[in-house]
């Protein structure tokens, strides 16, 4: 099996509205479904794992966040992509050990690793903010940052940047090739 792929959904994956709550309002970004779908080509288990404090500030239902994750998954579908699983922490940064449930915590990717049995050493943690990419550091894996309006001007010296995610796909797929 291939290393898996963590995906960062808002600014990554799809147009960063903050606090999204209606699907009507999913845009993917450019190239990124084709992106997506290239992974899957390529045999990489594919994981959204997305901090969605919405939810606990009381500002969305856990019921409109399914609603745009259907709608997210629609999207992808149209251009022959999916996801292998899909992770999000409701949780609020002032809630109890918010740490491990929410991103940069581990959390997610260890419930992603125990269920889907995958490695996270070795797995690749693609996102647009720092969080997103520090797992990589404790886990052995591989953080490409990709550049959005919400990334962090100081970049960890682990990791490296891309453009968009297509960029970064391109990247695990020549690697692939060796
Ligand atoms: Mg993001």
């Amino acid at each position: 099996m291939k290393p898996p792929v963590f995906l960062d959904r808002d600014g990554t994956l799809i147009v960063d509205r903050h606090y999204l709550s209606d699907p009507e309002g999913v845009e993917l970004l450019p190239g990124a479904a084709e992106a997506v779908a290239r992974l899957n080509g390529a045999g990489h288990p594919v994981f959204l794992v997305t901090n969605q404090s919405g939810i606990g500030r009381g500002y969305f239902t856990e019921a409109q966040y399914r609603a745009v994750h259907g709608r997210l998954v629609e999207l992808l579908a149209a251009a022959g992509a999916w996801l292998d699983g899909e992770y999000h922490a409701p949780h609020t940064p002032g809630d109890p050990d918010p740490e491990a449930l929410r991103k940069p915590g581990a959390g997610m990717f260890l419930r992603a690793a125990s269920e889907h049995g995958v490695e996270l050493a070795g797995a690749f943690f693609i996102g647009d903010r720092v969080r997103d990419v520090a797992p990589a550091e404790r886990f052995g894996g591989r953080a490409i940052l990709v550049r959005s309006p919400e990334s962090e001007a100081e970049m960890p010296p682990y990791a490296e940047v891309a453009g968009s995610l297509a960029e970064a796909v391109e990247r695990i797929v020549a690697l692939d090739r060796g």
